[in-house]
């Protein structure tokens, strides 16, 4: 039963569990439990039917062996109280809370229950949202998998119970009193769940809820912010915070900003710092918590400048990589230091000379797309574009021209498809007419 991943100390590992003595006695005491008139007549089922043995009832009662196997009587009663506690802490009831808090301390800030969800429940999709699910044990309040997919579509591979810590709950639901009351208890503000999500990860990915609700979230996220929040951790789908406010979830723009306002001086200095020692992989995962690529140290030196000065090729690959995807490359590398100089004057400065050639090759590259760009944007079409006047005779001029031809070769093939496409559909129709007038005559020649 031992989970090999540090992170996921507290999930249930349910995959080693059926050959365990005790998780298999307690699942059929559970199914002893289903089958009683009671139970049968919530899940809807005649009593000669028998005890139901569908996915969700299997998998509800082998989760809920596997977390009471080898438990004594005492640790099985904390847990069935922290459980609730958890589930109240997502439904704001801050009373309930910090008396458990009080009684168990650290073990109730600790402690990952619920569950908040149920994943995955094929009954469930035939239940209205305010129905006690039987087979799976969901409860009306609980959110379903459809709300989930449509909040965190990057857990591809959440447990089909959801856990979580008290903290967490109570930022996802949004109750900004609770979490502030819990912080007090000297709790772990970046403490992981069994996703590896922080309670910001919770919070940030909520753009798809009302107004007001955004606004709670926001307020939420701010509190835990100024608790010491890091929003430099990933969850195990490799998201940061701040990245869930913009994709896959439902884009949350007031809530990057908040973050942003917060973290973004102290990111942007570490992000220099790392490109000074050219500790690539904490820079970039700097970059992805939100530190900006074009800022500046107090000579105005960009994350580029400071990592060709100090000659380290690969970090300067991957910031290439980086502001390819934010299109602003060309901006990037045009940037000037106090000095004046930009990235490439740099790398002539110190003498390396390779750096110097891929900052050149991938400057001359976007030149000549910005260009095509702007000419093709410029009101006319493709077809009809044509070099500016002031580059005819220049080399960029030539290379602008080459591409501009095979653009432009390319839309007039487009062209050409597209209305041989049209004739054949008019062709068509005109062919598809007297066929119906012949059908139609021939029935009337049968009735006849
Ligand atoms: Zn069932
Ligand atoms: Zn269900």
């Amino acid at each position: 039963m031992a989970n090999i991943d540090p992170r996921a100390k507290n999930t249930v590992d349910v995959h080693n569990a059926n050959d365990d003595p005790e998780v298999i006695r307690i699942q059929a005491d559970l199914e002893l439990e289903d089958s009683s008139p009671e139970r049968m007549r919530l899940m809807r089922r005649q009593l000669i039917d028998g005890v139901c043995d569908c996915d969700s009832c299997r998998r509800r009662r082998l989760w809920i062996a596997v977390r009471r196997a080898h438990k004594i009587a005492a640790e099985l009663q904390q847990m069935e109280e922290l459980d609730e506690m958890v589930k109240r802490a997502y439904q704001g009831n801050s009373n309930a809370v910090v008396d458990m808090i009080e009684k168990y301390e650290f073990a109730a800030l600790e402690h990952q229950g619920g569950p908040i969800m149920i994943t995955g429940c094929a009954v469930c999709e035939k239940l209205t949202q305010d129905e006690k699910c039987y087979h799976c044990g969901r409860e009306p309040w609980m959110m379903t998998m459809k709300n989930f997919i449509k909040s965190r579509k990057d857990l591809s591979k959440f447990p089909r119970y959801i856990c979580l810590p008290v903290l967490h709950a109570a930022a996802w639901g949004g109750s900004y009193d609770l979490v502030e009351k819990i912080l007090k208890y000297d709790c772990d503000v970046n403490q992981q769940d069994m996703m590896g999500c922080v309670a910001l990860h919770w919070v940030t990915c909520n753009g798809h809820t009302a107004a007001s609700k955004q606004k709670q979230y926001m307020s939420t996220a701010e509190l835990l912010l100024k608790s010491g929040a890091d929003v430099t951790i990933p969850d195990n789908g490799d998201k940061t915070p701040i990245e869930l406010t913009l994709s896959p979830c439902p884009v949350f723009n007031d809530m990057r900003l908040t973050i942003l306002k917060h973290k973004k001086k102290i990111l942007n200095e570490n992000l220099l710092q790392y490109c000074q020692e050219g500790n690539a992989d904490l820079a970039m995962r700097m970059h992805r918590a939100g530190a900006d690529l074009g800022c500046g140290d107090w000579l105005n030196d960009t994350p580029l400048h400071v990592s060709v000065t100090f000659g380290h090729i690969v970090l300067v690959e991957r910031l290439l990589e980086a502001g390819k995807i934010e299109r602003r490359l060309l901006s990037l590398l045009d940037a000037r230091s106090v000095d004046g100089l930009t990235p490439i004057d740099t790398a002539h400065k110190w003498g390396y000379r390779r750096i110097a050639s891929i900052l050149q090759r991938e400057r001359q590259e976007q030149v000549l797309k910005d260009m095509v760009s702007r000419i093709t944007q410029d009101g006319t079409t493709t077809i009809n574009a044509k070099i500016p006047p002031e580059l005819r005779g220049t080399l960029l001029g030539h290379q602008v021209a080459k591409q501009l031809k095979q653009q432009q070769s390319r839309q007039k093939r487009m062209v050409k498809l597209l209305r041989l496409e049209q004739r054949m559909n008019k062709k068509g129709s005109i062919e598809k007419k007297p066929l119906e007038i012949q059908n139609k005559s021939s029935q009337l020649c049968v009735i006849a």
